[in-house]
């Protein structure tokens, strides 16, 4: 008896577990929670906006507009379980988690990408990068950057406003509280450059940066995140 429960206790301490069902697992997903995890299967390829099903191509805004992002690769939907995992990420000091996330990135963005020179990760501002001790759009590029070696530059731009949390806001809102967030230090000796994020809501925030990363001569901006919200 008291064996077994040593014995339950040295396999729960030394047993890799899936992280959403607790399923043993060699610290991967099982493969129910891998199935359950929601593809952005059809999306504009442009924004990653989800499409309705057997839609590829371009959403209405992007049509109607002169998109400052070129290329999006956000394989995953925001939602469950996948939403879990990424607030874990992001906001639990679960640094691991990202290591993951990337791996499931990798496996689910079909082609080998057009190549960046750089990978930029959106950039905290100051104090909430001190608040959170890590920025998980920094991890995300380090890992992927990595796989592709890939060089990171994670100083050029800033964050110079603190705004408001975006989560809440409608997509005006978000658009206006963005505007003027972001600066460069120096200007980036690049002809194409990928953004990196974990989350992309309405696109705001990416579309910010990429505005400001055109008018400092940058052709192209593409974007690389783990989800897309609907
Ligand atoms: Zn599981
Ligand atoms: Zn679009």
């Amino acid at each position: 008896m008291v064996n077994n429960c040593i014995n339950n206790i040295l396999d729960r301490l030394f047993q890799a577990h899936c992280p959403l069902c607790d399923a043993p697992s060699d610290g991967q997903l099982c493969q129910g929670c891998h199935q359950d995890i929601p593809l952005n299967h059809y999306c504009c390829t442009c924004c990653a906006l989800p499409l309705p099903d057997q839609q590829n191509g371009l959403c209405g805004h992007c049509l109607s507009t002169n998109p400052s992002i070129d290329h999006s690769l956000i394989p995953f939907r925001y939602a469950e379980p996948l939403d879990h995992l990424i607030g874990q990420f992001k906001f639990a000091s679960n640094l691991p988690l990202g290591r993951l996330l990337s791996q499931l990135w990798l496996a689910h963005v079909d082609s080998t990408p057009d190549r960046p020179e750089f990978l930029i990760p959106v950039p905290l501002h100051a104090t909430r990068l001190r608040e959170r001790g890590y920025n998980q759009a920094l991890e995300l590029a380090k890992l992927l950057g990595r796989q592709f070696d890939i060089p990171i530059d994670q100083y050029s731009c800033e964050r110079i406003i603190d705004n408001p949390p975006q989560a809440g806001l409608k997509k005006q809102q978000r658009k206006k509280n963005i505007r003027g967030a972001f600066s460069l230090r120096h200007p980036i000796e690049a002809r194409h450059i990928a953004l990196v994020d974990d989350v992309v809501t309405t696109g705001s925030t990416v579309t910010e940066l990429a505005r400001l990363l055109k008018r400092s001569g940058i052709e192209r901006v593409d974007v690389w995140a783990l989800a897309r919200t609907p």
